[in-house]
């Protein structure tokens, strides 16, 4: 009699997956999918998912290899997750082995034991829950802290603490905490648990329609302005998900998980969280993972990869800032978070939230072919009107570093009034380029088609595309010259003009330079928050999710790189950016002013942003699109090539639209290849082939039959080849 087999997902460039026979003296009939399998591989062994148990192979037993040993009791992917992940790879043409590895936390991707998790905490000792937070105002992280366990005398999982070790270690060296072992999964009732906000109607009317769905899948896009109250809303529908013993899932982008969010959640509710954030170990991260596919975590909050967490007991998904970028991954298994949430909902008959003030064009066509429900919330909640916007036309006009008169004039005159002011730059650094002033030469970068950054601070040229550097040169490469000037302005330099024009105010800059040790984004939020800085200034990390209550007047220093972008999507990110950083401003009683500086003041897209809305300007842009046929009105996919060699790339590719040719799809249209927008990157050539269609049927179809045809083909492994099924981005 035939042996059953065991069908494994093993991780490995392969898109297939594996049969075994079982490891010897087991009961493979009484094995569950989802559990780890040890099995030789080529030369060595490594760690497998089970996705089967089969009674027959169509390959002959003998030419089988036996697998070496289960490694778990009980499965540790659950059903859903491992059916999320066939359909990831299958989508996104990504091999299933390395798909569900990368569904597994690291320690569990290394072997380690599935049952082990981490019980301890956290709590105050009797000196730390005298101690006021609001005494550490030099210490913002640390009376963050203090804050968090306040909420929970009982004490706190290292997991459900936003802080760094440091921190941590800091307040146990001054006798304020200490740490504790916790074992209860009941639910927990903070000391002071605050209760929610009464609805508006719009705000009721959004609770209403997703409550009566619950227990059903449905899709919502609930589009709400900046301060609206949208996370209320969330925290309504959660409430009544958590009555009902069920589990909360929040997805949030990459720099939106901050600890004011969590501590939003945690003073609201008295049920156990589990919180997936960057600054987690592996051993903390897989004990939040744990708390989450066992129940005990009602509510889990996370970014991207936290829509592979297994849930015991589902009963609404939340993506938090839909529209934004961070939400699909860039390189790998190249997801949607936000698409995968709604296949995930769909399968766990649960409804999905997707929320934001400046929707996706995506999200924004759903609703037109009425898959997703709309929720609109038109208004802002309190007192404060939207901010009135100002567009302030720079040509002909003297610049200071950037910085118009009309704009300076508009500083002095909100910091006289007291307010607080944000000024926006995408662009860190001193300066873009360094230009010699007698001959024109520009410094590049030596592996990429790109300028270097002038980092003025630490007298370097930097490269932000490969991470190269060098010192700043002392004279000209090219004619010998000394006259070097750094051109255009990045916020180091935009730091320097407010300094001298403004040397009694204090000031925050916040940009990746100034961020870079961990821990130090949440300390500068935080002086923010608390109105030191009358002065923010700062690139995206200031645009996103934060709340800056004092804030009256926004400056966008230069919106001209984002209306002419090649990108087709660099004009709806421009807009979304705006509209973000714009709704920082007037949160509390009055209304913000925002000042845009540009070259183009007629530019069609800023009138009608500024004039009518995000919504008139998506309506637009979403006409446009359909016109074209660019997505979402079609589907695409790009397949990127990488080399060493110039010409490698193109020939590759070349030789790739044959074979799609030959697969013959009349409805799938084929570009390129063409050089990738940044040809050399970090020393290697690069193209792409850009594959079209208005039937996403075809286009999957097309790119399965290519990647099978790769993976055996030699010319492939002569270059890095990846396909990226709905790119976020053309580069
Ligand atoms: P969003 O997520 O849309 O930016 P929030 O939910 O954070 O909005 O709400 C913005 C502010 O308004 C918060 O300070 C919140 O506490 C407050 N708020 C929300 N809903 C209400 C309401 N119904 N009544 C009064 N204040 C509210
Ligand atoms: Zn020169
Ligand atoms: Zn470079």
């Amino acid at each position: 009699m035939n042996e059953p087999l065991l069908t494994i997902a093993v991780p490995s460039p392969l898109h297939r997956s594996f049969d075994y026979l079982p490891p010897s003296a087991t009961d493979a009939a009484a094995l569950l999918p989802g559990v780890r399998v040890r099995v030789p591989f080529g030369a060595r062994t490594t760690i497998g998912i089970l996705l089967e148990v089969k009674a027959h192979s169509s390959i002959d037993p003998k030419r089988l290899k036996r697998a070496l040993r289960i490694l778990d009791p009980s499965p540790v992917l659950s059903a859903d997750i491992i059916a999320m992940g066939c359909w990831a790879s299958a989508y996104y043409q990504y091999p299933i082995g390395e798909t569900l590895s990368a569904a597994l936390p690291t320690l569990l991707r290394r072997g380690e034991s599935a049952a082990e998790i981490d019980d301890s905490g956290w709590r105050l000792t009797t000196e730390g829950a005298h101690t006021d937070p609001d005494t550490l105002r030099r210490a913002p992280r640390q009376a963050l802290v203090l804050r968090q366990l306040h909420l929970r005398p009982e004490g706190l999982r290292r997991a459900e603490i936003e802080a760094t070790p440091e921190v941590l270690r800091t307040l146990r060296e001054k006798g304020w905490i200490e740490s504790c072992t916790l074992t209860s999964s009941d639910a927990r009732v903070p000391a002071e648990r605050e209760v929610g906000h009464v609805l508006n109607a719009d705000q009721q009317a959004a609770v209403d329609a997703v409550r009566e769905s619950l227990g059903e899948y449905a899709a919502f896009l609930l589009e709400g302005v900046t301060g609206s109250g949208k996370t209320e809303v969330y925290l309504h529908i959660i409430d009544t998900v958590i009555a009902q013993r069920r589990q909360a899932l929040i997805l949030v982008p990459e720099i939106g998980l901050t600890p004011q969010l969590v501590d939003r959640f945690r003073r609201r509710f008295g049920v156990p969280l589990a919180l997936l954030h960057s600054g987690l170990n592996d051993r903390e991260r897989l004990t939040a993972w744990r708390r989450a596919g066992s129940g005990e975590a009602l509510i889990v909050i996370g970014t991207r990869s936290a829509i592979f967490t297994p849930l015991a007991r589902p009963g609404v998904l939340v993506v938090d800032e839909e529209h934004d970028a961070s939400l699909k991954q860039q390189d790998g298994l190249r997801y949607s978070a936000r698409d995968l949430a709604v296949w995930r909902a769909r399968q766990l008959a649960v409804p999905v939230v997707l929320g934001s003030a400046t929707p996706s064009l995506e999200s924004l066509y759903n609703v037109a072919r009425t898959r997703y429900r709309l929720l609109l919330l038109p208004e802002r909640t309190g007192s404060a009107g939207l901010p009135s916007y100002e567009i302030l036309d720079l040509r002909r006009q003297p610049l200071e570093h950037g910085l118009s008169r009309g704009m300076l004039a508009r500083i002095h005159s909100h910091l006289a009034d007291g307010g607080q002011v944000l000024l926006f730059l995408n662009r860190r650094g001193y300066a873009p380029t360094l230009i010699c002033h007698d001959c024109g030469w520009i410094a590049g970068c030596a592996r990429c088609d790109a300028r270097m950054t002038v980092h003025q601070a630490e007298s370097q040229l930097r490269c932000h595309h490969c991470g190269s550097q060098r010192p700043i040169d002392a004279c000209c490469p090219a004619c010998g010259g000394a006259d070097l000037r750094p051109l255009g302005q990045g916020t180091e330099r935009v730091e320097q003009a407010l300094a001298e024009h403004f040397p009694e105010v204090e000031r925050l800059r916040i940009d990746r330079d100034t961020t870079r040790r961990k821990g130090q984004l949440a300390s500068l939020l935080q002086q923010a928050r608390a109105g030191h800085g009358r002065i923010l200034l700062g690139t995206q990390m200031l645009a996103k999710g934060h709340h800056f209550p004092d804030v009256t007047l926004v400056g966008i220093i230069n919106v001209d790189q984002g209306l002419f972008g090649i990108d087709f999507r660099a004009s709806e990110r421009m807009a979304q950016l705006i509209i973000q950083v714009a709704g920082r401003a007037g949160r509390r009683d009055r209304a913000g002013h925002v000042v845009i500086q540009t070259h183009h003041p007629d530019h069609p897209l800023l009138q009608t942003l500024v004039r009518q809305g995000y919504p008139a300007f998506a309506r637009a842009a979403l006409a446009e699109r359909e016109a074209a046929r660019l997505p979402p009105a079609s589907h695409i996919a790009l397949v990127r090539a990488e080399a060493m060699e110039a010409t490698l790339p193109a020939d590759f590719l070349e030789g790739v639209r044959q074979q799609i040719q030959e697969l013959g799809a009349a409805d799938v249209e084929v570009w390129g290849p063409v050089p990738a927008g940044m040809e050399r990157r970090a020393g290697r050539w690069r193209a792409q082939l850009l594959l079209q269609s208005t039937q996403r049927g075809s286009l999957q179809r097309v790119l399965r039959g290519l990647v099978r045809q790769l993976e055996q083909d030699k010319a492939a492994r002569k270059v890095r080849w990846s396909v990226d099924v709905d790119p976020a981005d053309m580069f």
